[in-house]
C-alpha cells in the first residue's frame, strides 16, 4: 500500500533521543528524571515521524501522571516476538498507575481522565499507528507503582 512509500529504517534510539529533547523541558519544569537505558536494538521499518509522535504521547502522559517529581524510564532492547526479530520500548513512570477498571478503556477513542486539556485520543491514535508498522502496545500497572507502556515493532527487512 501506499504506507511503504514514507517508511524507511528507523533506529528508534535515536527516535527516544529525538522525543527527550522535544520534552526536556516539561521533564525539568516537573523535575522528574530520566532514566533511559537504549540497548543494541535492530531497525523498525516505520515513518519516523509517526514513531516520534507515539514516544511524546506516551511522555507527555506519563509526565502529566506523575505532575512532580519522578522518575520516567525508557527502556529499549531487542526482542523476538512468535520467533521474529523485533524490538520492545518499555515506557514506565512513578505514578499512580492506572485503575483496574480503566485500564481495558484506555486505547478507546475519546477515553481521557483528564478535566480540561484531555482530548483522550493520544493513545488511540499511538496504538493505530503503532500497528500501521506491524506492531503492538500494551499497558500495565508496574509491581512497584505507576503505569507501564510497552511497543513491540518488527525489525526492518535487512535486505532492504
Ligand atoms: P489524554 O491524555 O488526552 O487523556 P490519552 O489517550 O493519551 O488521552 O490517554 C487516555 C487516558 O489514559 C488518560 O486520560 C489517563 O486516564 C490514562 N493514562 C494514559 N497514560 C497514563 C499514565 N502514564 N499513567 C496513568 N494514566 C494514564
Ligand atoms: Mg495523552
Amino acid at each position: 500500500g501506499d504506507f511503504a512509500e514514507y517508511t524507511s529504517a528507523v533506529s528508534l534510539a535515536g527516535v527516544v533521543e529525538d522525543c527527550l529533547v522535544l520534552v526536556d523541558h516539561v521533564l525539568s519544569k516537573g523535575h522528574i528524571d530520566v532514566k533511559c537505558t537504549l540497548g543494541d536494538a535492530p531497525f523498525v521499518q516505520a515513518d519516523p515521524g509517526e514513531l516520534q509522535q507515539v514516544v511524546v504521547n506516551l511522555v507527555m502522559n506519563a509526565a502529566q501522571a506523575m505532575g512532580h517529581d519522578g522518575t520516567l524510564e525508557l527502556r529499549l532492547e531487542a526482542q523476538e516476538r512468535n520467533g521474529q526479530a523485533g524490538v520492545r520500548l518499555t515506557v514506565a513512570d512513578t505514578g499512580p498507575g492506572i485503575p483496574e477498571d480503566k485500564i481495558g478503556s484506555v486505547f478507546d477513542p475519546f477515553f481521557t481522565t483528564k478535566q480540561a486539556e484531555g482530548t483522550g485520543l493520544g493513545l488511540s491514535i499511538s496504538q493505530a499507528l503503532v500497528q500501521r508498522a506491524g506492531g503492538l502496545i500494551t499497558v500495565r500497572n508496574r509491581d512497584e507503582g505507576g503505569a507501564a507502556f510497552d511497543i513491540w515493532l518488527p525489525a526492518a527487512d535487512e535486505a532492504e
